[in-house]
């Protein structure tokens, strides 16, 4: 029997970053993790490193490349001849970022002395946990604080189970070995539209089924109506209020039955993606046995600090409540290793950034219109096009728009919203200038380099007082 101040279970970017924030902070620190990549060693990093947000970014910027030589460059005077997609290297390098990435989180926890357990962790009385080993052999670990960050898993509908050939979840679809002539997607979300862009460029024809008539509804709805346009104009093809009503695996592929509220249709598709949500992952940790309390959606309860119902017992990440997102998740594990070292973290999770890695980027922090005018809120508004900046015009990068929402009253700012080429970096003023409460004034006086996309939230802000220059 080991002891420890902390046990983590779980280590993706919830877990292993409140496993190195505690050893940092002079805590004794093991961390348990069940993923074992393909050769049975441990793979850290969770559902991010592995088969998430690296490996699609990863493809998502291979297939911009190979999607823009052909389509972008030449309007830059750019002509390649025969151009090919080496589509196993191009996998190949995904896996290789993947593996560094991973690696690298296991020179983290060897330089910050942190134990790793390879096996599940489940949750015995006493703030003990059993580490059971794929090869049967279990440990017992005792803490003083236990922080469970085990994450999620893909929600699964039974009218198209998945069986990793045909019909697949995020993981196969980051994994095809040959691109599909005809892909189908159930989901119009961030991994539909996101996988959905990676396998068009690469030369699908990707049909998106999705069971709500809104498009991308918690976005901003000027900015989700002109992404839409975007997609569409891309050969995305979307189909909004269809409802699957089956699936049959076939000879050369799926069928697939949707309703579209005007009648039943069917699709005939080589692979479907099926990217309809994730679900909270409990599963091992027998967490009715040591009394854990779980929400209604099966999530673990906590408190404002991730604490649960029993004492040192916290939880972080997608298994708790709010996005589930990879920074959101980190900035929980941090918060409460400095919780139990004594500290007095606080989290905004008004101010978690959104990105979806579309091309165009779509980024957004903070309320939106809908939101605003659904609590009575009065703000004044601030919108600048991509097409009004030197920066956009010369990369050919003009399509989007930069959209500010400050209180009517005292101008601080309220949400960023943006559509547009580095959205995703470009978020981030928007996110420090809203953690210091800034007004839609501060950003305006702010001088921003020339020229760049960033003068687009510069003139959006000015443009809240109706004094933007470039339009
Ligand atoms: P996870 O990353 O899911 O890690 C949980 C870990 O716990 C896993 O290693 C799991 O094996 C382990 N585990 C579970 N149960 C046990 C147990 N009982 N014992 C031991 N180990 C256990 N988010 C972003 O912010 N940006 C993105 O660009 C982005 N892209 C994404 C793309 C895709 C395709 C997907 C699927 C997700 C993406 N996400 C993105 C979401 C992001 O991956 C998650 O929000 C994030 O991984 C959550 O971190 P976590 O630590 O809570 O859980
Ligand atoms: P999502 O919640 O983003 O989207 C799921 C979509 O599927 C929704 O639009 C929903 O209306 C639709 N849907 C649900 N059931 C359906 C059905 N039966 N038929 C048709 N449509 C249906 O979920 P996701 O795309 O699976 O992604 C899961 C989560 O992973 C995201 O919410 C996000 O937290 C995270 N993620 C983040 C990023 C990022 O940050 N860039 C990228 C990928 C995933």
């Amino acid at each position: 029997m080991s002891n420890y101040d902390v046990v983590v279970i779980g280590a993706g970017p919830g877990g292993y970053v409140a496993a190195i924030r505690a050893a940092q902070l002079g805590l004794t620190t093991a961390c348990v993790d069940r993923w074992a990549a393909a050769t049975g060693h441990p793979s850290l990093g969770g559902t991010c490193l592995n088969v998430g947000c690296i490996p699609s970014k990863a493809l998502l910027d291979t297939s911009h490349h190979y999607h823009a030589i052909q389509h972008a460059f030449p309007a830059h005077g750019i002509t390649a001849g025969d151009v090919q997609l080496d589509l196993a290297k191009a996998m190949a390098r995904k896996n290789k970022v993947v593996a560094n990435l991973t690696r690298g989180i296991r020179g983290l926890f060897r330089k910050n002395k942190i134990d790793l357990k390879t096996g599940t962790g489940a949750l015995l009385p006493d703030k003990q946990v059993e580490v059971r080993a794929a090869d049967g052999t279990t440990q017992t670990l005792t803490a003083s604080n236990i922080i469970i960050a085990t994450g999620s898993a893909p929600i699964t509908i039974a009218v198209a189970p998945v069986d990793g050939v045909n019909i697949v979840d995020n993981e196969g679809a980051l994994a095809f070995d040959e691109i599909p002539s005809r892909l189908g997607i159930i989901g119009a979300g961030v991994i539909g539209l996101e996988l959905g862009s990676v396998w068009s460029r690469f030369g699908s024809q990707v049909v998106i089924l999705e069971a709500l008539d809104d498009f991308l509804a918690a976005a901003d709805r000027q900015i989700s109506q002109q992404a839409l346009k975007a997609l569409k104009k891309q050969g995305l093809d979307i189909r909004l209020g269809c409802r699957v009503t089956g699936t049959q695996v076939t000879d050369g592929g799926v069928r697939v039955a949707y309703n579209s509220g005007e009648g039943e249709h069917t699709l005939e598709v080589d692979k479907l993606i099926v990217a309809v949500g994730r679900c909270p992952a409990t599963d091992g940790l027998d967490a009715d046995a040591a009394g854990l309390a779980l929400d209604p959606q099966g999530r673990i309860a906590v408190d404002r600090q991730c604490r649960t119902n029993i004492e040192g017992i916290y939880a972080v990440g997608d298994v708790v409540a709010g996005p589930m997102l990879a920074h959101k998740a980190s900035e929980e594990g941090i918060a409460v290793a400095e919780l139990i070292a004594g500290q007095k973290p606080e989290i905004d999770h008004a101010l978690v950034p959104w990105v979806v890695y579309t091309h165009p980027e779509i980024a957004w922090v903070g309320a939106s219109p809908q939101q605003l005018d659904e609590q009575g809120i009065e703000y004044k508004s601030g919108t600048f096009p991509y097409m009004g900046l030197g920066r956009a015009q010369g990369a050919g990068q003009t399509d989007g728009l930069v959209k500010i929402l400050a209180a009517a009253h005292s101008d601080r700012i309220l949400g960023v919203h943006i559509f547009g080429a580095n959205a995703s970096e470009l978020i981030g003023e928007a996110v420090t200038a809203m953690a210091f409460h800034a007004s839609a004034e501060d950003l305006a006086r702010i001088i921003h380099a020339h020229p760049t996309l960033s003068e687009a939230v510069h003139e959006a802000a000015l443009a809240v007082d109706g004094r933007a220059i470039h339009i």
